[in-house]
Protein backbone atom coordinates (compact mmCIF):
# COMPACT_ATOMS: atom_id res chain seq x y z
CA UNK A 1 0.00 0.00 0.00
CA UNK A 2 1.50 3.76 -1.02
CA UNK A 3 1.43 6.02 1.91
CA UNK A 4 -1.02 8.29 -0.53
CA UNK A 5 -3.10 5.05 0.39
CA UNK A 6 -2.72 4.92 3.85
CA UNK A 7 -3.91 8.33 3.80
CA UNK A 8 -6.73 8.54 2.30
CA UNK A 9 -9.03 8.51 5.43
CA UNK A 10 -8.06 11.70 6.58
CA UNK A 11 -9.46 13.28 3.64
CA UNK A 12 -13.24 15.03 3.03
CA UNK A 13 -15.32 13.43 0.37
CA UNK A 14 -16.55 17.07 -0.27
CA UNK A 15 -15.17 20.78 0.98
CA UNK A 16 -17.63 21.23 3.86
CA UNK A 17 -19.23 24.35 4.21
CA UNK A 18 -17.50 25.08 7.60
CA UNK A 19 -14.48 24.07 9.75
CA UNK A 20 -14.10 20.85 9.97
CA UNK A 21 -11.53 20.17 12.47
CA UNK A 22 -9.46 18.40 9.73
CA UNK A 23 -6.03 20.73 9.36
CA UNK A 24 -2.87 19.34 7.20
CA UNK A 25 0.08 21.51 8.11
CA UNK A 26 2.83 21.63 5.61
CA UNK A 27 6.49 22.48 7.32
CA UNK A 28 8.62 23.58 5.18
CA UNK A 29 12.12 25.35 5.02
CA UNK A 30 12.23 27.86 2.22
CA UNK A 31 15.56 28.34 0.97
CA UNK A 32 16.17 31.67 -1.41
CA UNK A 33 18.76 30.05 -4.62
CA UNK A 34 19.57 33.59 -5.81
CA UNK A 35 18.91 37.12 -4.80
CA UNK A 36 14.96 37.47 -4.36
CA UNK A 37 13.47 40.82 -4.19
CA UNK A 38 10.84 40.58 -1.31
CA UNK A 39 10.52 44.31 -0.81
CA UNK A 40 7.91 47.33 -0.54
CA UNK A 41 8.54 50.67 -2.35
CA UNK A 42 12.39 49.56 -2.31
CA UNK A 43 13.23 48.63 0.70
CA UNK A 44 13.18 44.64 2.47
CA UNK A 45 10.85 44.38 5.35
CA UNK A 46 12.75 43.36 8.64
CA UNK A 47 11.36 43.29 12.17
CA UNK A 48 13.56 43.35 15.65
CA UNK A 49 12.28 39.88 17.33
CA UNK A 50 13.77 38.00 19.89
CA UNK A 51 16.40 35.86 18.62
CA UNK A 52 15.32 32.41 19.96
CA UNK A 53 12.68 31.13 22.77
CA UNK A 54 16.23 31.12 25.07
CA UNK A 55 18.60 33.38 23.58
CA UNK A 56 16.87 36.28 24.47
CA UNK A 57 18.79 39.05 22.72
CA UNK A 58 16.45 40.89 20.04
CA UNK A 59 18.23 41.12 16.26
CA UNK A 60 16.42 42.18 12.78
CA UNK A 61 15.11 39.68 10.73
CA UNK A 62 14.02 39.29 7.19
CA UNK A 63 10.02 39.67 6.77
CA UNK A 64 8.44 37.82 3.97
CA UNK A 65 4.96 38.69 3.81
CA UNK A 66 2.28 35.85 3.35
CA UNK A 67 1.21 37.58 0.14
CA UNK A 68 4.45 37.18 -1.14
CA UNK A 69 5.09 33.63 -0.32
CA UNK A 70 0.98 32.55 -1.56
CA UNK A 71 1.06 34.53 -4.45
CA UNK A 72 3.58 32.81 -6.45
CA UNK A 73 1.95 29.52 -5.32
CA UNK A 74 -1.16 30.35 -6.31
CA UNK A 75 -0.08 31.78 -10.02
CA UNK A 76 1.44 28.19 -10.67
CA UNK A 77 -1.42 26.40 -9.65
CA UNK A 78 -3.31 28.53 -12.13
CA UNK A 79 -0.67 28.40 -15.00
CA UNK A 80 -1.01 24.32 -14.31
CA UNK A 81 -5.08 24.50 -14.28
CA UNK A 82 -4.81 26.35 -17.45
CA UNK A 83 -2.75 24.03 -19.56
CA UNK A 84 -5.24 21.36 -18.66
CA UNK A 85 -7.93 23.55 -19.43
CA UNK A 86 -9.69 23.63 -15.86
CA UNK A 87 -10.38 27.31 -15.53
CA UNK A 88 -12.88 28.44 -18.12
CA UNK A 89 -14.93 31.32 -16.62
CA UNK A 90 -17.67 31.09 -18.76
CA UNK A 91 -19.52 28.11 -20.28
CA UNK A 92 -19.66 29.83 -23.40
CA UNK A 93 -16.42 31.03 -24.01
CA UNK A 94 -13.97 28.26 -22.97
CA UNK A 95 -11.12 30.37 -23.98
CA UNK A 96 -12.30 33.25 -21.50
CA UNK A 97 -10.26 32.23 -18.23
CA UNK A 98 -10.64 32.45 -14.67
CA UNK A 99 -8.89 35.83 -13.85
CA UNK A 100 -7.04 36.18 -10.53
CA UNK A 101 -8.45 38.09 -7.76
CA UNK A 102 -10.59 40.03 -10.53
CA UNK A 103 -13.96 40.52 -11.97
CA UNK A 104 -13.68 38.04 -13.99
CA UNK A 105 -12.84 35.49 -11.10
CA UNK A 106 -14.71 32.48 -12.21
CA UNK A 107 -15.72 32.02 -8.27
CA UNK A 108 -15.64 28.10 -8.54
CA UNK A 109 -12.28 26.75 -10.10
CA UNK A 110 -9.87 24.88 -7.43
CA UNK A 111 -7.76 28.41 -6.98
CA UNK A 112 -11.01 30.27 -6.37
CA UNK A 113 -12.25 28.12 -3.80
CA UNK A 114 -9.36 26.50 -2.36
CA UNK A 115 -7.32 29.85 -1.87
CA UNK A 116 -10.39 32.41 -1.37
CA UNK A 117 -11.62 35.83 -3.10
CA UNK A 118 -12.94 39.22 -2.54
CA UNK A 119 -14.59 40.90 -5.46
CA UNK A 120 -16.69 43.77 -4.23
CA UNK A 121 -20.20 42.60 -3.63
CA UNK A 122 -19.99 39.81 -6.56
CA UNK A 123 -19.03 37.80 -3.50
CA UNK A 124 -16.57 35.88 -1.60
CA UNK A 125 -15.12 32.79 -0.49
CA UNK A 126 -12.60 32.65 2.32
CA UNK A 127 -9.39 30.92 1.80
CA UNK A 128 -8.40 27.76 3.26
CA UNK A 129 -4.82 27.67 2.85
CA UNK A 130 -3.43 29.76 6.23
CA UNK A 131 -0.17 31.20 5.73
CA UNK A 132 1.82 34.11 7.95
CA UNK A 133 4.59 35.87 7.83
CA UNK A 134 7.98 33.93 7.31
CA UNK A 135 11.25 35.60 9.13
CA UNK A 136 14.78 34.60 8.22
CA UNK A 137 16.72 32.43 10.41
CA UNK A 138 19.85 34.35 10.22
CA UNK A 139 19.80 38.28 11.12
CA UNK A 140 18.84 41.00 8.76
CA UNK A 141 22.74 41.84 8.44
CA UNK A 142 23.97 38.54 7.52
CA UNK A 143 20.95 38.13 4.90
CA UNK A 144 20.81 41.01 2.39
CA UNK A 145 22.71 43.08 0.06
CA UNK A 146 22.05 46.24 -1.74
CA UNK A 147 23.15 46.27 -5.20
CA UNK A 148 23.15 49.95 -7.18
CA UNK A 149 22.44 49.96 -10.96
CA UNK A 150 20.88 52.27 -13.38
CA UNK A 151 17.15 51.82 -13.86
CA UNK A 152 16.16 52.47 -17.65
CA UNK A 153 12.37 52.26 -19.46
CA UNK A 154 10.89 49.96 -20.14
CA UNK A 155 12.10 49.64 -23.43
CA UNK A 156 15.61 49.39 -22.03
CA UNK A 157 16.95 52.70 -22.75
CA UNK A 158 17.82 55.28 -20.24
CA UNK A 159 15.56 58.56 -21.85
CA UNK A 160 11.61 58.17 -23.01
CA UNK A 161 9.76 61.13 -25.09
CA UNK A 162 12.64 62.73 -25.16
CA UNK A 163 13.42 62.96 -21.15
CA UNK A 164 16.33 61.27 -19.30
CA UNK A 165 15.94 59.15 -16.66
CA UNK A 166 19.22 60.05 -13.86
CA UNK A 167 17.87 57.74 -11.44
CA UNK A 168 20.07 55.17 -9.97
CA UNK A 169 18.04 52.93 -8.10
CA UNK A 170 19.19 51.03 -5.26
CA UNK A 171 17.66 47.45 -4.49
CA UNK A 172 18.02 45.87 -1.35
CA UNK A 173 18.18 41.54 -2.04
CA UNK A 174 18.10 38.59 -0.20
CA UNK A 175 21.35 36.89 -0.60
CA UNK A 176 21.28 32.91 -1.35
CA UNK A 177 20.86 30.41 1.06
CA UNK A 178 18.88 32.70 3.86
CA UNK A 179 16.89 30.21 4.91
CA UNK A 180 12.71 30.81 6.08
CA UNK A 181 11.04 28.08 8.35
CA UNK A 182 7.21 28.08 7.31
CA UNK A 183 4.15 26.64 8.46
CA UNK A 184 1.25 26.50 5.88
CA UNK A 185 -2.00 25.01 6.59
CA UNK A 186 -4.35 23.63 4.42
CA UNK A 187 -8.36 23.07 6.11
CA UNK A 188 -10.49 20.38 5.39
CA UNK A 189 -8.94 19.59 2.29
CA UNK A 190 -10.30 16.45 0.00
CA UNK A 191 -7.92 14.31 -1.01
CA UNK A 192 -7.29 15.90 -4.72
CA UNK A 193 -7.25 19.78 -2.66
CA UNK A 194 -4.32 17.92 -0.80
CA UNK A 195 -2.14 17.07 -3.82
CA UNK A 196 -2.83 19.98 -5.88
CA UNK A 197 -1.85 22.45 -2.58
CA UNK A 198 0.92 20.20 -2.16
CA UNK A 199 1.90 20.09 -5.62
CA UNK A 200 2.02 24.19 -5.54
CA UNK A 201 4.94 24.20 -2.93
CA UNK A 202 6.85 21.68 -4.83
CA UNK A 203 6.28 22.83 -8.05
CA UNK A 204 6.92 27.09 -7.25
CA UNK A 205 10.61 28.15 -7.73
CA UNK A 206 9.91 32.47 -8.14
CA UNK A 207 9.02 34.24 -5.49
CA UNK A 208 9.83 37.74 -4.49
CA UNK A 209 8.69 41.24 -6.47
CA UNK A 210 5.85 40.30 -9.11
CA UNK A 211 7.24 42.18 -12.05
CA UNK A 212 10.42 40.76 -12.11
CA UNK A 213 9.87 37.37 -10.29
CA UNK A 214 13.78 37.29 -9.85
CA UNK A 215 14.38 35.38 -7.01
CA UNK A 216 14.31 31.64 -7.42
CA UNK A 217 13.58 29.92 -3.45
CA UNK A 218 13.52 26.28 -2.68
CA UNK A 219 10.68 25.31 -0.50
CA UNK A 220 12.34 21.86 1.73
CA UNK A 221 9.08 19.75 3.01
CA UNK A 222 10.49 18.94 6.21
CA UNK A 223 6.97 17.17 7.77
CA UNK A 224 3.26 17.19 6.92
CA UNK A 225 1.35 16.66 10.34
CA UNK A 226 -2.75 15.52 9.89
CA UNK A 227 -4.55 16.96 13.06
CA UNK A 228 -7.57 18.97 14.72
CA UNK A 229 -6.14 22.42 15.24
CA UNK A 230 -3.94 24.89 14.44
CA UNK A 231 0.09 24.57 15.52
CA UNK A 232 2.73 27.09 16.64
CA UNK A 233 3.70 29.89 14.42
CA UNK A 234 6.40 30.67 11.84
CA UNK A 235 8.02 32.56 14.10
CA UNK A 236 8.01 30.59 17.02
CA UNK A 237 9.40 27.89 14.68
CA UNK A 238 12.38 30.01 13.43
CA UNK A 239 13.19 31.17 16.98
CA UNK A 240 13.39 27.26 18.68
CA UNK A 241 15.48 26.66 15.34
CA UNK A 242 17.68 29.30 16.20
CA UNK A 243 18.14 28.34 20.04
CA UNK A 244 18.65 24.45 18.12
CA UNK A 245 21.40 26.29 15.36
CA UNK A 246 22.74 29.45 17.04
CA UNK A 247 26.02 28.61 16.48
CA UNK A 248 25.93 26.83 13.36
CA UNK A 249 23.48 29.08 11.17
CA UNK A 250 25.34 29.07 7.75
CA UNK A 251 25.59 24.57 8.39
CA UNK A 252 24.35 23.22 4.95
CA UNK A 253 20.85 22.68 3.90
CA UNK A 254 20.15 18.98 4.71
CA UNK A 255 21.79 19.74 8.37
CA UNK A 256 19.16 22.39 8.39
CA UNK A 257 16.53 20.09 7.51
CA UNK A 258 17.48 17.77 9.79
CA UNK A 259 18.02 20.08 12.67
CA UNK A 260 14.53 21.62 11.94
CA UNK A 261 12.40 18.47 11.77
CA UNK A 262 13.72 17.10 14.86
CA UNK A 263 12.63 20.83 16.44
CA UNK A 264 9.67 20.42 14.90
CA UNK A 265 9.02 17.14 16.08
CA UNK A 266 9.43 18.25 20.00
CA UNK A 267 7.36 21.34 19.39
CA UNK A 268 4.56 19.29 18.27
CA UNK A 269 4.95 17.41 21.48
CA UNK A 270 3.65 20.62 23.11
CA UNK A 271 0.78 21.28 21.64
CA UNK A 272 -2.81 20.85 22.65
CA UNK A 273 -4.01 19.18 19.72
CA UNK A 274 -4.85 15.58 18.31
CA UNK A 275 -2.50 14.59 15.98
CA UNK A 276 -3.79 11.95 13.84
CA UNK A 277 -0.67 11.34 11.10
CA UNK A 278 2.74 12.94 11.31
CA UNK A 279 5.27 12.07 8.11
CA UNK A 280 8.28 12.81 8.52
CA UNK A 281 11.59 11.17 7.33
CA UNK A 282 11.46 8.70 4.93
CA UNK A 283 8.18 8.62 4.85
CA UNK A 284 7.74 12.15 3.54
CA UNK A 285 10.41 11.15 0.74
CA UNK A 286 7.75 8.41 -0.15
CA UNK A 287 4.80 10.64 -0.34
CA UNK A 288 6.85 12.95 -1.88
CA UNK A 289 7.89 10.45 -4.49
CA UNK A 290 4.38 9.00 -4.98
CA UNK A 291 2.66 13.03 -5.32
CA UNK A 292 5.72 13.99 -8.01
CA UNK A 293 4.82 10.88 -9.91
CA UNK A 294 1.26 12.03 -10.25
CA UNK A 295 2.71 15.69 -11.33
CA UNK A 296 4.88 13.74 -14.02
CA UNK A 297 1.68 11.55 -15.31
CA UNK A 298 -0.02 13.39 -17.84
CA UNK A 299 -3.46 11.34 -17.38
CA UNK A 300 -3.39 10.75 -13.53
CA UNK A 301 -2.85 14.58 -13.29
CA UNK A 302 -5.48 15.06 -15.59
CA UNK A 303 -7.93 12.51 -13.83
CA UNK A 304 -6.83 13.77 -10.43
CA UNK A 305 -7.57 17.90 -11.18
CA UNK A 306 -10.47 17.28 -13.34
CA UNK A 307 -11.91 15.64 -10.15
CA UNK A 308 -11.03 18.55 -7.69
CA UNK A 309 -12.52 20.79 -10.28
CA UNK A 310 -15.80 18.91 -9.76
CA UNK A 311 -15.41 19.10 -6.04
CA UNK A 312 -15.01 22.64 -6.24
CA UNK A 313 -17.41 23.34 -9.12
CA UNK A 314 -20.23 21.66 -6.76
CA UNK A 315 -18.90 23.12 -3.59
CA UNK A 316 -19.76 26.56 -5.69
CA UNK A 317 -23.09 25.73 -6.39
CA UNK A 318 -24.06 24.29 -3.28
CA UNK A 319 -22.65 27.56 -0.83
CA UNK A 320 -20.49 29.40 -2.57
CA UNK A 321 -20.99 32.79 -4.44
CA UNK A 322 -22.37 31.36 -7.79
CA UNK A 323 -24.85 29.21 -5.72
CA UNK A 324 -26.85 32.46 -4.63
CA UNK A 325 -26.93 33.59 -8.77
CA UNK A 326 -28.02 30.24 -10.08
CA UNK A 327 -31.13 30.32 -7.40
CA UNK A 328 -31.58 33.73 -8.46
CA UNK A 329 -32.10 32.94 -12.32
CA UNK A 330 -34.46 30.39 -11.00
CA UNK A 331 -36.85 32.34 -9.29
ZN1 LIG B 1 -11.48 30.66 -10.54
Amino acid sequence: MTILETLKAEFHAAFPRLASGNYVHFLMVRHSQSFPVFQTDGVLNTARTQAGLQTTDTMSRLVLFKRKQVTPERLAGRELLRSLQLTSADEADKEKFCEYNGENSCKKCPDCIIYGFAIGDSGSERSKVYSDSAFSLSSYELSHKSFTFNAPFEGGTMSEKGEMRSAINELDHVLPEVTFPTVETLRDPTYEGFLYVLGNLLRTRRYGAQESRTGTVKNHLIGIVFCDGEIFSNLYFTQAIYDAMKDDLNAPIDVICSQSQQVAETLLNNEPVRKRQQIFGDELNNLLAEVSAIYQDEAKLQETLSTLYQQTQSYAETYGAIAGKKKGKKS
